[in-house]
């Protein structure tokens, strides 16, 4: 029996041209912001800890500009309105897997036929005095990463027996759900990863460059 395609797709850097948190810290610039960086580098805070005390260095009364301007600031990557149709079309299941946060991510998808239930990101309340990040999506027994939104836990919810898992990402937050897939799809720092481990991947610019290379392979 042929496996089912499963795409595991990335948001930041990977459907938009960059990263959308870091594009809201770096114009707003909160005090603190860099230091926070710092301390997930040295690995004191989790990705986690980092995005929700980033985030809660903002009053929520600043909702508005810093919604609309994530949304104005955004560039999808070429190719991606094709790629959504293109798996519709061959049944192949499109999951976004995002560390993101849900107030930029559903508008910017809006424009594409993606369920919402195949969108997997951080969720957002702006009840208290700060910004808060909820997490809906934490790691399960298997990962003590705390990650915030576990992209390891949804690719281990889809069994590899029936399974072609397909993982398209950019960054370090992907290596961990890059060392599950049988395919992997990179650019960036993935690719420096990929290459560092020895982790065979297929480098894209655009969505045009994937959809390429899934018409060229079988599903295995
Ligand atoms: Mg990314
Ligand atoms: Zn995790």
């Amino acid at each position: 029996m042929k496996k089912e395609r499963i795409i595991f797709c990335d948001f930041d850097g990977t459907i938009t041209v960059s990263d959308n948190i870091v594009a809201i810290m770096k114009h707003f610039n909160p005090p603190g912001w860099e230091d926070l960086v710092q301390q997930l580098v040295d690995k004191k805070l989790s990705l986690r800890e980092t995005v929700g005390a980033m985030f809660a260095l903002f009053p929520a009364s600043r909702k508005e500009e810093i919604v609309s301007y994530a949304i104005q600031n955004a560039i999808i990557r070429d190719g991606f309105g094709e790629f959504v149709s293109y798996c519709q079309d061959n049944g192949i299941k499109l999951l976004v897997t995002s560390g993101g946060i849900d107030f930029f991510i559903y508008p910017l998808l809006k424009p594409f036929p993606i369920a919402n239930e195949n969108i997997f990101c951080n969720a957002s309340s702006f009840e208290g005095s700060t910004i808060e990040i909820l997490w809906p999506n934490k790691c399960d027994a298997h990962c003590q990463a705390d990650c915030g939104m576990c992209k390891t836990s949804i690719i281990r919810s889809y069994d590899a027996n029936r399974y072609e898992r397909i993982l398209i990402g950019d960054s370090i937050s992907d290596f961990e759900g890059a060392k599950l897939v049988d395919t992997i799809f990179a650019r960036s720092h993935l690719i420096d990863l990929c290459k560092e481990k020895g982790y065979a991947y297929y480098p894209f610019e655009t969505f045009f460059d994937i959809m390429k290379q899934l018409e060229a392979e079988p599903v295995r």
